[in-house]
């Protein structure tokens, strides 16, 4: 009879005290976070009726997850600590550089080019050195910083708490067939540089600049 109420009592007493969750206040440390710009939707977009469900222009939904994947597996290999996001997802991160890659796209084609987003002045230096950086390789136009305000005011930058730099990057126009043919080849090269430069800015890991893109 007790060992029959000892047993009955155990799936009793784990039904009342369960496993403490998770708080949904937890911040989450890293070294570095890196966002995907636009992936993961439109499957993502219900859960996150507050974000407009924007789905990129084409071809860059396909692009921004291999320049994020290149970069996050890089910083790793380098020994930084990388928090690899999607476009929507759910927590607030401590970190000292973040970065949202993106493409852009315009009508009428090729008005645009390479352009980088922030929202507080402390995070124009390293806008700048990014810009200084890309445009010793990238053969088109820089808009100027925070041209629309999709850059100045992105949505990710609420979530993220950067003690050195919070960017949205925009590598070029994908919608200009120039420029889409000379960025479609180069997304794992883009991870690359943006392993450098982030690597750089914080101060760990020591990532080399990739150089000039070779096939
Ligand atoms: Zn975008």
């Amino acid at each position: 009879m007790l060992f029959a109420l000892g047993f009955s009592l155990v799936p009793f007493l784990m039904v009342i005290a369960p496993a403490p969750l998770p708080s949904v206040a937890a911040v989450i440390q890293a070294d570095v976070l890196i966002g995907a710009g636009h992936e993961g939707r439109p499957q993502s977009c219900p859960q996150f009726p507050q974000h407009k469900c924007n789905l990129g222009t084409p071809g860059e939904r396909e692009l921004t997850p291999v320049v994020a994947d290149e970069a996050t597996r890089i910083l790793r290999a380098y020994g930084v600590t990388v928090a690899r996001v999607p476009a929507d997802f759910p927590g607030h991160y401590a970190v000292d550089a973040a970065a949202f890659i993106h493409f852009d796209g315009t009508e009428p084609v090729c008005r645009s080019g390479a352009s980088i987003g922030y929202h507080r002045p402390e995070d124009k230096p390293a806008a700048d050195a990014w810009h200084t950086l890309y445009a010793k390789y990238f053969p088109f136009r820089f808009q100027p910083d925070n041209f629309t305000l999709n850059l100045s005011q992105y949505y990710g930058f609420r979530q993220v708490t950067a003690r050195d730099s919070a960017l949205v990057i925009e590598f070029g126009e994908l919608s200009c067939p120039a420029q889409r043919a000379w960025l479609a080849p180069r997304a794992k090269w883009d991870g690359a540089l943006l392993a450098h430069f982030l690597s750089a800015r914080i101060g760990k890991g020591k990532v080399p600049d990739p150089g000039p893109f070779r096939r």
